[in-house]
């Protein structure tokens, strides 16, 4: 079953005080389409726990320092982390909830819940800004390895971690780089955005070695291209056989959605979707990216893939050059980690 739990406080009262894409209205988007679609079960919570809780849960993913300074941050109300990132007063605590909601969903989760919820997440790593990159990417905490955190609670060994946002989840990647967990991340490749890491030879190191799967995609990569990497994931992800997944959904791929150039539609997503309804096992999805048009077309798709509802979209196709050069690098990736598993 599929169900989208919206985290009602941290969602729409994390707010810039000027222009920037990431911003309440995204909520907005999302609740309208979902009230439009009908046929998949949502609602809005208000997860509010203890503040000494969610540091608590903080705590097993950044360090205490950076948690420290984060709350001082919030003290001085409006600041500006980085070019990117904004606080604004209460943003550390509501990007806390978010933070507990994704760690309490894995506790719970059986089916598929995806959890709309600000600020993304992906990029902040163990002190925030990580790899050398300039900004904290409009992320505070990391929702997805909350999640990841709440599934070990749970006894859950072997964990998957999918992101399909368009930029490369280095936080994400940061955090479990040694570890043994699947991490299969989809994005632009970084030569051409930030956050310019995810290159296909990061493969982890120590347990997480061969674990982790950087697939890149030219600009203008469309759905035909795409799809091709996408079938790689899905063999990636049965020979490994996970037993919980963690999802970070980013719609910011989809053509024209405006900070990536990636030429994505219904179709993509709608197999992201499907792909993520087939490995049958309990998943939490948490909303990354998106802002404008894949944020109503793409998630739209997303949601009928995950709800095995039949659709057929057609596909947006790539160059040649485009396709081959994907094709060369990609099925590389997918030889090298069909090997971690010993074949
Ligand atoms: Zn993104």
């Amino acid at each position: 079953m599929v169900e989208v739990v919206i985290q009602e406080n941290s969602s729409l009262k994390h707010k810039p005080w000027f222009n920037h894409p990431e911003n309440p209205e995204r909520v907005r988007v999302l609740a309208a389409t979902l009230a439009r679609m009908g046929f998949v079960k949502y609602g809005f919570t208000r997860v509010e726990p203890g503040l000494d809780e969610s540091i608590r849960v903080a705590g097993l993913i950044h360090s205490r320092d950076y948690i420290e300074r984060m709350l001082e941050d919030s003290k001085k109300g409006r600041v500006l982390l980085d070019e990117d990132t904004y606080i604004s007063s209460d943003s550390v605590e509501l990007a806390l909830e978010a933070l507990y909601l994704s760690y309490k969903t894995a506790l719970e989760a059986s089916g598929i819940r995806f959890l709309v919820i600000r600020p993304p997440g992906h990029h902040a790593g163990r002190r925030g800004r990580t790899r050398g990159v300039s900004s904290n990417g409009f992320c505070l905490f990391n929702n997805a390895a909350a999640a990841v955190v709440g599934f070990r609670e749970r006894g859950f060994k072997r964990i998957g971690i999918l992101d399909f946002d368009v930029h490369h989840g280095n936080g994400t990647m940061e955090i479990f780089y040694r570890e043994g967990i699947l991490q299969i991340d989809l994005h632009q490749h970084p030569d051409t955005l930030y956050p310019h890491t995810g290159y296909p030879d990061e493969i982890g190191e120590g347990e997480g070695f061969g674990l982790k799967v950087n697939m890149v995609f030219q600009p203008y990569t469309g759905d035909d291209s795409y799809m091709r990497a996408l079938d790689y994931a899905e063999n990636i992800i049965e020979e490994y056989n996970p037993d919980s997944l963690v999802v970070s959904a980013g719609f910011d791929g989809f053509s024209g959605d405006g900070l990536a150039d990636l030429n994505l539609t219904e179709a993509s997503y709608y197999r992201l979707g499907s792909l993520i309804r087939e490995a049958g096992v309990p998943t939490v999805i948490v909303l990354e990216g998106g802002y404008s048009r894949g944020l109503e077309n793409g998630f739209k798709a997303f949601l009928e893939g995950l709800a095995g509802v039949a659709r057929r979209y057609p596909q947006t196709t790539s160059s040649r050059n485009i396709s081959r050069l994907n094709e060369m690098v990609n099925r590389a990736v997918y030889e090298h980690a069909l090997k971690r598993f010993g074949r």
